[in-house]
């Protein structure tokens, strides 16, 4: 990712880091927190493409240039990454890593180290690298990256800039999660929008659960509103298999949501719609109901999450909204 996608996607984040590093005030050590998929690896990146680069426009890194892509692929020789080896981070990764440096710290250039997952540092990992970042042959930034700041030791918090990154927009999460296998432009855009879902055997699977989740939707909503029967054995043969315990049927409340969502955006006139293949189909059931109507079904969705949490029966609260759905009452 260049430094100018970046800056939109987190523009805080590049815009404290630009100025420290343009008025030379560079941490020692900086942890980077922020959700997968926020841009914390690419940002560790480019910070790194900023210091090395030999093409830079201004103050922004090249990309092309040797040292950058040499940064990109890992093999910079300057540039380290150290992560989890099975469950942690173990203090002989961090020593072997120490040793690396030592050895070519012949001349005083700057080394970067990269930390991934650095919540999984062991304490005598961490106690390891701080010892070295105290006292360092050369000069040295280290860059912690962890989704929770909190589970790093007390010692390294304090020594280290934190700095907050946003969770990823839907739109950078649709592109990471199309860039997976067996993941279509449909699976993606749904996988994007929910909040959590639970992994499969792999991507694909993943998608293709999601894809025929989406199908269960599509198949319950025209059902719904023309014939109820249909609806309550569509419910209990297929809805209640697929979606088989209450997270999933959590997701598949959620994709309900976005249909209703959907309708009220037809109706409104916008085009930011979920179900973007189903659009005549959207507009043709628009005709038929009022704002107040849909607005009322998507309040009955988010009262059957809301039960659902709090352990109700859910053959009972699908069936409940599934009449709700019907009457809109
Ligand atoms: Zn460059």
């Amino acid at each position: 990712m260049s430094w100018e996608a970046m800056q939109e996607e987190q523009p805080t984040v590049m815009s404290l880091l630009e100025r420290s590093m343009n008025k030379d005030r560079v941490a020692h050590a900086y942890i980077f927190e922020g959700k997968a998929g926020a841009g914390k690896r690419e940002t560790a990146l480019l910070m790194a493409q900023r210091f090395f680069c030999v093409e830079k426009s201004g103050s922004v890194p090249c990309g092309e240039c040797r040292e950058c892509r040499r940064i990109t692929h890992g093999n910079h020789s300057e540039v380290m990454f150290l992560q989890p080896e099975g469950a942690s981070i173990k203090k002989a990764q961090v020593e072997m890593l120490q040793k690396e440096f030592t050895y070519k710290g012949m001349e005083a250039r700057l080394k970067i180290y990269i930390i991934e997952d650095a919540d999984r540092m062991t304490a005598s990992a961490a106690n390891s690298l701080l010892k070295f970042l105290e006292e360092p042959e050369s000069p040295t930034l280290a860059i912690l990256l962890t989704e929770n700041a909190h589970f790093l030791l007390d010692t390294i918090q304090s020594r280290a800039q934190k700095i907050a990154f946003s969770p990823p927009s839907v739109e950078r999460r649709r592109r990471l999660f199309q860039e997976r296998e067996g993941t279509g432009e449909i699976a993606a855009g749904l996988l994007a929008k929910l909040a959590h879902v639970p992994g499969r055997e792999n991507d694909a699977a993943q998608a293709e659960w999601i894809v025929q989740g989406r199908n269960l939707v599509i198949q319950l909503t025209e059902e719904v509103h023309q014939r109820l029967h249909s609806a309550l054995l569509t419910l209990q043969d297929k809805w209640l298999v697929h979606f088989s315990d209450r997270e999933e049927l959590d997701i598949g409340l959620d994709m309900l949501l976005f249909w209703y969502r959907d309708l009220l955006s037809i109706i409104y006139g916008s085009d930011d719609i979920t179900y973007f293949d189903q659009k005549a189909t959207l507009e043709r059931v628009a005709l038929r109901f009022s704002e107040m109507e849909v607005v009322a079904r998507l309040q009955a969705i988010l009262e059957a999450k809301r039960r659902l949490r709090a352990n109700a029966n859910a053959q009972l609260l699908m069936e409940q909204l599934l009449i709700q759905l019907q009457e809109g009452s």
